[in-house]
């Protein structure tokens, strides 16, 4: 059988606290077809945090180091540090026949979309505004930092008028089915498929020219 499609670079955006790395990892924990896509990051590890496995933490040395060797599909500033997608990361991935997850800034997933065109771009928010809101506070995060992040939540909502999807983040399990069911969806879009009906249409020139099915 022919290789259907080639797996595509799945991006998940939202604006803090729209829930996108829980989202991420409960993906990969439910189906086999994804895997994480790590970024690199200047920002200090927290405490929590695996080297390696959540980012991997770089110097600042290092990612200048990596912009000028080209290394990175992109990189952007977020909250004053700097985060950059290895394309090791996201090809090794692509190689192994799963697709690279990834949750990275507005600015970041438009980039990777015009270097890698099949990416899908998914927007995830909330179900309302308040629960942004809530979902903030409940974080601990200072009200100033909160406001901060309204600001940038304001900018983020231009971009999402460019994303492919926009999913509503109200039940965790429903949320991961409807990213699944979107991915999979894009793996029958006719684009992705062009080698299926060139091979069908060779096929059946190829038996008229030869006289017809016998
Ligand atoms: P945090 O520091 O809270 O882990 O992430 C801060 C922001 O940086 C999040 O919005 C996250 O999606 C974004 N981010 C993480 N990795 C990358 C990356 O490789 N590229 C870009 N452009 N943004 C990233």
């Amino acid at each position: 059988m022919i290789m259907r499609y080639k797996p595509f670079p799945v991006i998940l955006s939202s604006p803090s606290g729209g829930g996108k790395t829980t989202i991420k990892k409960e993906i990969i924990s439910k189906s086999d077809l994804f895997d994480f896509s790590i970024t690199c990051t200047t920002r200090p590890k927290r405490k929590e945090e695996i080297d390696g496995k959540d980012y991997y933490f770089v110097s600042d040395k290092d990612f200048e180091r990596m912009i000028k060797n080209d290394e990175l599909i992109e990189w952007a500033y977020v909250h004053n540090h700097r985060y950059g997608t290895p394309k090791s990361s996201v090809m090794k991935i692509v190689d192994n026949g799963k697709f690279p997850i990834m949750t990275i800034d507005v600015v970041g997933a438009m980039n990777v979309k015009k270097i890698m065109p099949n990416s899908v771009l998914i927007f995830v928010i909330p179900p309302d505004f308040n629960m942004l809101v809530e979902r903030l506070k409940n974080r601990g995060d200072l009200i100033s930092d909160i406001n901060i992040r309204m600001n940038t939540a304001l900018k983020e909502m231009d971009f999402a008028e460019k994303f492919d999807y926009l999913v509503l983040n109200e039940k965790l399990e429903d949320t991961v089915n409807s990213v699944i069911n979107i991915v999979l969806s894009e793996t029958q879009r006719v684009f992705r498929n062009q080698n299926i009906l060139k091979d069908f249409k060779f096929q059946i020139k190829k038996t008229i020219e030869s006289g017809g099915v016998k």
